[in-house]
């Protein structure tokens, strides 16, 4: 079979997968990773993979590109790897990515590059199918196609309903972007509006496929976060924290970036959603007194009895205030 069989093989597939030679520039580029990322295969061939394109990132928001590359890693000791890291789409917002690297050997066993799979790691296609749901619902915010504010009360109706009848812990995040009125006024209200998007789906993409993201309003989101324990509801959000500060949208003059404020408050059985997200929002205003970009959690209620709950959440609490 001849070079053109192969690379439409290659093109047709649902994973992104790309060459890099041991330079790590970009020699080939499949449809699946244009997909995946949003840069279409001339935008990127010719380019050097950590030049400011995809600029992966770990779990911890540690970049990747310079001295812990697993492409790089590959291509100098020959061995296979596979990582769970965070990429950079081209519209600024951040998916998560597993990916797969194997060394290319020429003829004589020589390493000559490296190639990487990567697939989708977030829980994208159910996400899809819920913004279906949710449009016929009418319970979709048009401009960032997450959920809108009555999606995220009736889900929060919901899970108090769960945790008064079966005990199952939840807990609300409301997230506010910082100075947005300075990014408008910059930028323009159109590049806020790409903004909003950003940072609605980086929130979308990074959640677990069980917990909701909705606009709450204006520059303001809400999640709801399903079945955990206090330390493990403000680990998550300080991820959330950390993925909106490490997205970036690039418009013709200028990448923006903004940060979030966020307040974490856990429900109790005898909250109604808006009791709820009052607390949330007493911890989101402490976030922007303590300034901003950083997560708040409140203090465990006298009906939280558990010193576990407690412990973590001091510790939490400790770890959070930077
Ligand atoms: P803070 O850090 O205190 O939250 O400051 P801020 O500037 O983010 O807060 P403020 O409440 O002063 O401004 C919010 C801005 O968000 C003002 C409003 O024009 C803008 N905004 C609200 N909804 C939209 C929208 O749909 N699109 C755009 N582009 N801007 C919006
Ligand atoms: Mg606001
Ligand atoms: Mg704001």
């Amino acid at each position: 079979m001849n070079d053109a069989f192969y690379k439409h093989l290659l093109d047709e597939m649902y994973d992104g997968v790309y060459f890099v030679d041991r330079h790590r520039r970009i020699l080939y580029w499949n449809g699946g990773a244009e997909r995946l990322s949003g840069y279409s295969a001339d935008e990127v061939t010719g380019r050097f993979c950590g030049d400011n394109l995809l600029r992966h990132i770990d779990e911890c928001g540690r970049r990747l590109c310079t001295d812990m590359c697993p492409l790089a890693a590959t291509i100098r000791d020959g061995q296979p790897r596979q990582a769970e890291v965070i990429l950079h789409h081209k519209q600024g917002h951040r998916v998560p990515v597993l990916v797969r690297v194997t060394p290319i050997r020429d003829e004589h066993g020589e390493i000559i590059g490296a190639v990487e799979v990567f697939s989708d790691n977030s829980q994208q296609k159910a996400a899809l199918e819920e913004i279906e749901r949710l449009r016929q619902l009418a319970l979709l915010d048009p401009l960032t196609g997450v959920g809108n504010r009555r999606f995220i009360e009736s889900i929060t109706h919901a899970r108090l309903e769960e945790l008064r009848r079966y005990g199952w812990p939840f807990g609300v995040v409301l997230a506010d972007i910082d100075h947005f009125k300075a990014v408008n006024d910059t930028f323009g209200h159109l590049t806020g509006d790409e903004v909003l998007r950003m940072v609605a789906r980086t929130l979308a993409y990074n959640v677990r496929a069980f917990d909701a993201v909705g606009r709450w309003g204006g520059e303001e989101f809400a999640i709801v976060v399903q079945n955990v324990s206090v330390g493990m509801l403000s680990v998550i959000t300080e991820r959330l924290r950390m993925l909106v500060e490490q997205s970036a949208l690039s418009t013709n003059s200028a990448t923006v970036r903004v940060t979030v404020s966020l307040g974490v408050a856990v429900a109790r059985s005898d909250d109604t959603p808006l009791s709820l997200f009052d607390r949330a929002d007493q911890m989101l205003y402490q976030s922007k007194q303590y300034g901003r970009n950083r997560v708040s959690v409140e203090e465990p209620s006298s009906d939280v009895e558990d010193g576990e709950i407690h412990t973590a959440l001091s510790m939490h609490a400790a770890l959070l205030s930077r």
